[in-house]
């Protein structure tokens, strides 16, 4: 087990993360899709040699959690058999990859990202965090989503390739979208961006041949749970699901053909007809006004061991009762959101401080709080 990735590493498959409820096994499935069969084996992996736990990440990656160490190797084999990971290790650590999920099969997104894995092992050795997006539908959708190098569409018919912390992008021919991309790549390892780790802290003049001209189009806003034009949109609360509610759902709905995975936690089940098992409950959000949307909360204890306090059970309780956004994190490193929330719950040595419009951590409005005190400080109770 001596290749499990340290800390500040990008976990994947082939290196997976040990977290405090057992291996974290990270699959990048292809174009962000599943079909049917995929999501059923997974599930069955992720039970049999897992906790049965499934995150999707704010990237759009699935995780196994809680993967025993005897077992990994038999995930692997699984996953391998159904197609959801590279068999070159390498391979699989440069597909990093994030696709606008409503991508359509032979349109821009779908085209350039099938070059780019195709193309995976022109690719410099990149700092581990470093990714792409192909975000070339009919206007751009991935803009909070991280990635260093990303494809855009910038007008109809135009494409650009930016670098991320840039503002502007170099416009691209047809076909050389791929050969642009890898050039950027190869550049920001030759001009000392190992170094800084990430596009965005690279200050570097780019190249003569990328000068940064074109600004991308408007965005468009993020997948919203809900009906959609592929099927129903799903949101999972705080990106976890468990095998057993997703194979429930898989196997209730057989009009499912695929899931596809998108940025904030969103699961987009392709079936072309209305799904009846699903509606809202505790397992999928189908309601674009839930609270639980506007509430984060990490794992917290026990699962994490630098937890000292439960988060989301008391994060459900306390949601419809929070004007605008919630975040209840198990410490101070607040994991779960990055930015501050109106409300903010940290733990520290087993009970809860309280701020206001803050990240964990920040200065309190109140301390040494137990969970029945909080619910009465918002009339939860
Ligand atoms: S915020 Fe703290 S308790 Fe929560 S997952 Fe991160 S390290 Fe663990």
């Amino acid at each position: 087990m001596s290749t499990f990735v340290v800390k500040g590493w990008c976990p994947d498959a082939w290196r997976p993360m040990m977290a405090g409820d057992g291996l974290l096994v990270r699959v990048r499935p292809p174009l962000g899709r599943l079909t049917r069969a995929q999501v059923l084996g997974l599930c069955d992996a992720a039970t049999r040699l897992g906790s049965g736990r499934i995150d999707v990440t704010s990237r759009a990656n699935l995780q196994i959690r809680g993967v025993r160490e005897g077992s990994w190797r038999t995930l692997i084999d699984t996953l391998l058999d159904f197609g959801l990971i590279d068999p070159d290790p390498t391979r699989e650590a440069r597909a990093n990859i994030l696709v606008a999920p409503e991508w359509q099969a032979g349109d821009d997104t779908h085209r350039i990202t099938e070059e780019l894995r195709a193309r995976l092992s022109e690719l410099p050795d990149l700092p581990g965090k470093v990714g792409f997006a192909i975000d070339a539908g009919v206007a751009p959708q991935l803009q909070d989503a991280p990635a260093d190098f990303r494809i855009e569409r910038a007008a109809p018919g135009r494409l650009i390739l930016r670098a991320d912390g840039r503002k502007l992008g170099t416009p691209l021919s047809p076909s050389t979208e791929v050969d642009r991309l890898i050039g950027l790549a190869r550049w920001f390892v030759e001009s000392g961006g190992t170094v800084s780790g990430r596009m965005a802290r690279h200050d570097a003049p780019l190249p003569d041949w990328a000068a940064a001209t074109t600004p991308p189009a408007a965005f468009v806003p993020h997948v919203q749970p809900g009906p959609h034009p592929l099927g129903v949109a799903l949101s999972l609360p705080f990106g976890r699901v468990s095998a057993t509610a997703l194979t429930r759902l898989v196997e209730a709905e057989i009009a499912i053909e695929a899931i596809r995975l998108a940025p904030r936690h969103i699961m987009i089940c392709e079936a072309g007809v209305q799904l009846v098992s699903a509606s809202d409950s505790a397992d999928f959000i189908t309601d674009p006004s839930s609270p639980l949307l506007r509430t984060d909360a990490c794992v917290g204890a026990p699962a994490c061991p630098q937890g000292s306090v439960e988060t989301r059970a008391l994060a459900r309780r306390l949601a419809p009762h929070i004007t605008g956004r919630l975040h209840v994190s198990g410490c101070a490193k607040g994991c779960a959101r990055a930015a501050p929330a109106d409300v903010t719950l940290t733990g520290r040595e087993g009970r809860y401080d309280l701020a206001f419009d803050a990240r964990p951590g920040a200065p309190p409005y109140r301390t040494g709080l137990d969970a029945a005190q909080i619910l009465a400080q918002f009339g939860a109770t």
